[in-house]
């Protein structure tokens, strides 16, 4: 996806603060945190909704969950705890067309979210 910024981000081509890497996903600091600790977990291939999701996605998505709890666990925020998020289409609050993984922690999060 050319114009697709996570998409650069994912190919190093646009910067960010990566927090981890390997050859399936990437995880990030998000450029405008709503915690006081945001990160972004993605898949490096494009998905533009989580509604692209196709049979043969499970591991890939399990891949995004994975490094959240070992993230969370390796920045130590587990157990004091944290809340992922993954937004899809207008109503979910999805602004960035390629799927990712919110990782919020750092202060106590309400709930329901608005
Ligand atoms: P969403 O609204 O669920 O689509 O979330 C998109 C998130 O991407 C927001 O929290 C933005 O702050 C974040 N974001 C947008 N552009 C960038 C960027 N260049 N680097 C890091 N995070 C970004
Ligand atoms: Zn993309």
């Amino acid at each position: 996806m050319q114009d697709c910024i996570f998409c650069k981000i994912a190919k190093h081509e646009l910067p960010a603060k990566i927090l981890y890497e390997d050859d399936q996903v990437i995880a990030f600091n998000d450029i405008d945190p709503k915690a006081p600790t945001h990160l972004l977990v993605i898949p490096k291939r494009h998905i533009t909704t989580l509604n692209d999701l196709e049979e043969g996605d499970e591991a890939l998505v399990g891949r995004l969950q994975v490094t959240a709890a070992k993230l969370a666990k390796e920045l130590g925020f587990a157990e004091a705890g944290y809340r992922v998020v993954m937004n899809c289409n207008e109503d979910g609050g999805q602004t960035v067309w390629h799927i990712h993984m919110h990782v919020l922690a750092g202060r106590s999060l309400t709930w329901p979210p608005g």
